[in-house]
């Protein structure tokens, strides 16, 4: 068989550089020694790439750790500060942004409210925002190496927001538009996803492998992690578990059905039942509850007895370790988690539920935009490594 050398080994070389990658991400520090067992590849080889890492800015060494007799090793550590990702989250009415490191460290955020939300206008201001972030970078080797947006709404694979109802955008070529702007990889993905990555990566889903997360806010939308890796379908369209069906001739919704689970369960639900009392936002209400009054927690509790019920659902399909609750209404936790708990123990199927634990998210409103930065973060290696 005739060999093709240059090819195969360069392929070769690549695949053990990401492997060896790979290994200080997850487990530095370590030595050189440690990765050679955690991967098998012998000593001479991890050397040489580990020099290569070295020289690429990615891997530092520090002092001597312990030797088990003989030469101390030398610690390998990843170069968290080698490069900068934007995250940002695009909400209704807000945009959230964020500066990290290459392993998610916050180093400045920015945000501001958003008055009107045609697709002009708030371009404009996204631009002005990841300009801002990106001035706040330090000098590093490879700089800004992306900008992750979570959006609220459908996005397809080339990162154009199809469907954005509460935005009022239909058709916006984010991901190009950025691209064309700011000159550096841009990934654009539904906010629930994103929150749930965010989650997953930084936050109370970490080392669970199986993740709803439910992005309670003005509507309501999922993402599914499935063996930490993001559920998304075929067309990337997965999680609009908002328009689950729960009341059969219910209220209807912008999507054409009616009786959707959104629509009973999240901010705005709750919003619409406290007008009548005279609140006119979450602040207002969460500030009401605090101090004791009982028709506001009544009516977080029905909310959660709503959201419970949509819940109950997503347990007995996708049998998930834990179903964590995020964006705004996850700051009324104290009144609506004895709700919702109860609720899913009455719906859901008790085997379904019984090692099946309800979190609230622990990056709290910061899910999402921690997420995106991830997105950012992750295509950087992802090109690194191919
Ligand atoms: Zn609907």
């Amino acid at each position: 068989m005739k060999l093709k050398p240059t090819g195969d080994l360069a392929l070769i070389k690549k695949i053990n550089t990401s492997i060896v990658l790979e290994a200080v991400l997850k487990h530095a520090p370590l030595s050189r020694a440690q990765i050679s067992e955690l991967t098998g590849l012998n000593k001479a080889t991890v050397s040489s790439l580990v020099q290569d890492l070295i020289d690429s800015h990615l891997v530092l060494e520090i002092g001597p750790g312990q030797s088990s007799g003989g030469r101390k090793p030398v610690i390998l550590l990843f170069n968290g500060t080698a490069g900068y990702a934007v995250g940002i989250d695009l909400g209704v009415n807000y945009i959230r942004g964020l500066l990290v490191d290459l392993e998610g460290n916050v180093i400045a955020e920015h945000q501001r409210s958003l008055k009107k939300h045609d697709a002009a206008f708030t371009l404009g201001q996204l631009e002005e925002c990841i300009g801002l972030l990106m001035n706040e970078a330090p000098e590093s080797p490879y700089g800004i190496v992306g900008i992750g947006v979570g959006v609220p709404g459908i996005v397809d694979d080339k990162g154009a927001i199809l469907f954005a109802p509460n935005l009022k955008w239909r058709e916006v070529p984010l991901q190009k538009q950025l691209e064309e702007r700011f000159g550096i990889p841009v990934t654009i993905d539904n906010e629930a996803n994103a929150g749930a990555q965010g989650e997953q990566k930084y936050g109370a889903g970490r080392g669970i492998p199986n993740q709803i997360y439910v992005s309670v806010g003005i509507g309501i939308g999922t993402g599914i992690i499935l063996n930490k890796e993001l559920y998304k379908g075929g067309s990337g369209f997965s999680g609009e578990l908002g328009h689950l069906s729960i009341e059969y001739d219910g209220k209807p919704c912008s999507c054409g059905n009616r009786g959707c689970w959104e629509l009973y369960a999240s901010e705005n639900a709750l919003l619409e039942r406290a007008a009548p009392l005279g609140f006119e936002s979450l602040e207002e209400l969460l500030l009401a509850a605090s101090a004791g009054d009982e028709r506001v927690r009544g009516l977080i509790r029905s909310i959660g007895d709503y959201l419970g019920a949509g819940i109950a659902n997503i347990v007995n399909v996708f049998n998930p370790n834990v179903v964590i609750i995020g964006n705004r209404m996850s700051r009324a936790a104290e009144w609506l988690e004895p709700a919702v708990q109860a609720a899913v123990d009455r719906r859901a199927l008790p085997y379904h539920r019984e090692r099946m634990r309800i979190l609230f998210a622990e990056l709290q409103e910061q899910s999402a935009v921690r997420g995106a930065a991830y997105y950012a973060i992750s295509k950087f290696f992802s090109k690194i490594k191919s």
